[in-house]
């Protein structure tokens, strides 16, 4: 993702993101993310939506959020791990990451765009129409590709919300 937009959901979600993230010999358990967001920009919102909901969640049941660990692609489709969710704010934050995740299998990961959605075969990613175009421009070939609901009952972990993501 663009420095530049990672470094606005930082600021927009500090207790997400945990700024003052030098600060050392911080607990392990909440390690902040340290790789950066490895995906595109074109989930840029997507990630900015889910972090409002997470916030909100929070707050509506007075708990301290939880710090994102890593957020990533994988399998075309987006990833969100955390770490540090108080009990009562689980289950509502595990199923606002899920929806974000299948949204995620329907967005153009390179620029956000949700027409004509391919996932291409073998390196797995889920891209525009147009997005698609220039991925075979540089490939100079076709690439093959799923649709978004072909690819997804391929995955048979999908459309059940995976209740093991805490790290
Ligand atoms: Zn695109």
């Amino acid at each position: 993702m663009k420095k530049e937009l990672q470094e606005e959901l930082y600021e927009r979600y500090p207790e997400i993101f945990e700024i003052g993230r030098d600060i050392p010999n911080r607990d392990e358990l909440y390690e902040p993310i340290h790789t950066g967001i490895t995906c595109e920009s074109g989930w840029y919102r997507l990630i900015d939506s889910l972090c409002f909901a997470i916030m909100q969640i929070c707050r509506n049941k007075q708990v301290k959020p939880p710090r994102a660990t890593q957020i990533k692609q994988k399998f075309a489709g987006l990833r969100f791990y955390y770490s540090g969710v108080d009990e009562s704010a689980y289950e509502e934050i595990n199923g606002a990451i899920w929806m974000a995740e299948s949204m995620s299998h329907r967005m153009c990961e390179k620029c956000g765009s949700t027409q004509n959605i391919v996932i291409t075969k073998g390196w797995n990613k889920t891209l525009c129409g147009e997005c698609y175009e220039e991925y075979n421009k540089e490939r100079k070939h076709d690439v093959e590709t799923y649709t978004p609901e072909e690819f997804l009952l391929v995955d048979k972990n999908y459309g059940v919300p995976i209740s093991t993501k805490q790290e």
